[in-house]
């Protein structure tokens, strides 16, 4: 299986440089994630699939960088199918017949079959695309190398639901990850052990900060920040720490 990057050409504030999205060419052309409609990337889509007719569209999770362009991909590939699992207050959004995907599913894509790995969290549809014979994930928002991923409370992100995905899919040893946003990442084991470790450590820190007295999230932001600050200077040798209390060294 050869899947070609397509990128979406949306960078901005919520996406950093842009989403990635992935064609996977063959019998079944299919596209994991709709992107946003920017010309760019119906341009890129058009001339990799070398006159092919898209056949259907595999959405990771209905946040807007990679849904929104379902609208415009449909107004230019008659016939094409839209697919994911449902989130019906935030699929409604966008003008397009949604089919439902479900845990478990075997999809024709490409020459080849991927099966359907819910994995909520980051938001409640989210859905990765698993290919065994190459032991390929297709990530979504699962994973970015380098950096966090937010779990928005808002949006019924939940972070219970992420750990236990990310589990499920290290449990699957991926040997790559192609996520919708950074780089490829060719160590995803690593990756997804750090990820599970990290949020550990935030959720040591966030007791920590109940049992000092911090009783609402801001206070509780307030202290993490300031500790990280009183750590760095620890490291420098520019402050020392006596148990809870801090003080300056000579010279600073
Ligand atoms: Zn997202």
């Amino acid at each position: 299986m050869n899947p070609i990057a397509l990128h979406a050409a949306n960078p901005g504030p919520m996406t950093g440089t842009g989403n990635w999205t992935w064609l996977i060419p063959g019998r079944v052309p299919t596209l994991i994630d709709a992107g946003v409609g920017e010309t760019p990337h119906l341009a890129a889509l058009d001339e990799a699939l070398g006159g092919a007719a898209l056949r259907q569209v595999l959405v990771t999770h209905a946040h807007s960088d990679h849904a929104a362009g379902a609208s415009a991909i449909a107004a230019r590939t008659p016939g094409v199918r839209f697919r994911k699992m449902p989130w019906p207050a935030r699929d409604s959004r966008w003008p397009v017949r949604w089919e439902r995907l479900a845990d478990g599913d075997r999809i024709e894509a490409g020459d080849e079959h991927l099966t359907v790995v819910h994995t909520p969290g980051h938001a409640p549809d989210h859905l990765c695309f698993w290919h065994a014979e190459t032991r390929t994930l297709f990530g979504g928002d699962l994973v970015i190398e380098g950096t966090t991923v937010y779990i928005p409370a808002s949006l019924q992100g939940d972070l219970a639901a992420s750990l236990a995905s990310l589990e499920r899919v290290l449990a699957l040893v991926p040997a790559r990850i192609l996520p919708a946003h950074g780089s490829a990442i060719d160590d995803p084991v690593r990756l997804l052990r750090e990820y599970l470790e990290h949020r550990r450590e935030r959720e040591a820190q966030i007791l920590d900060a109940l049992r000092h007295g911090a009783h609402d999230p801001d206070a509780i932001v307030a202290r993490e920040t300031v500790i990280a600050h009183l750590e760095k200077l620890e490291h420098e040798r520019r402050a020392a720490r006596r148990g809870d209390v801090w003080t300056i060294i000579n010279g600073d």
